[in-house]
């Protein structure tokens, strides 16, 4: 399957069995799951939702109380959800080319998207068992070798 790196944004192609012995990326040597949200922006999210892994998406802005609320939730979740997923932050105030393509309407807001396909969605800052079982409910299994 092919996954993007964090670092440097290159894919990597990668034998799903592999993905949770600490993989490292074929060009920057670097960990490919670093246990912690990834932030994009319009261009680097397009190497990462190209790929196969699918992504979690923190829609937020900074000035969105109910969003700073959740960042550290949302961190939490990272090294639980890695590496069926990876966790990714979009700052709606930057990246508004992504906002308007998934019609961001209210702040934060969820997405699963995999192969640039969005498989759920959900609104409002989720506490952390809810975003847990929200994540379980919508995750896509790891693919078979
Ligand atoms: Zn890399």
């Amino acid at each position: 399957m092919l996954l993007t790196c964090p670092h440097c944004h290159r894919k990597n192609r990668l034998p799903p069995a592999r993905l949770d012995q600490q993989p490292h990326c074929g060009a920057c040597k670097q960990l490919l799951f670093t246990g912690t949200p990834l932030e994009l922006d319009d261009q680097s999210f397009a190497s990462h939702a190209g790929a196969d892994l699918p992504l979690v998406i923190d829609f937020w802005a900074p000035w969105c109380g109910p969003c700073r609320q959740f960042a550290p939730v949302f961190q939490q979740a990272a090294p639980l959800v890695e590496p069926r997923a990876r966790l990714v932050k979009v700052n709606t105030e930057q990246a508004q080319g992504l906002a308007a393509r998934f019609a961001i309407r209210s702040i934060p807001t969820l997405l699963i998207v995999q192969g640039g396909r969005e498989l759920a969605r959900v609104s409002g800052a989720l506490p952390g068992g809810e975003l847990l079982r929200w994540l379980q409910q919508h995750l896509p299994p790891l693919p078979a070798e």
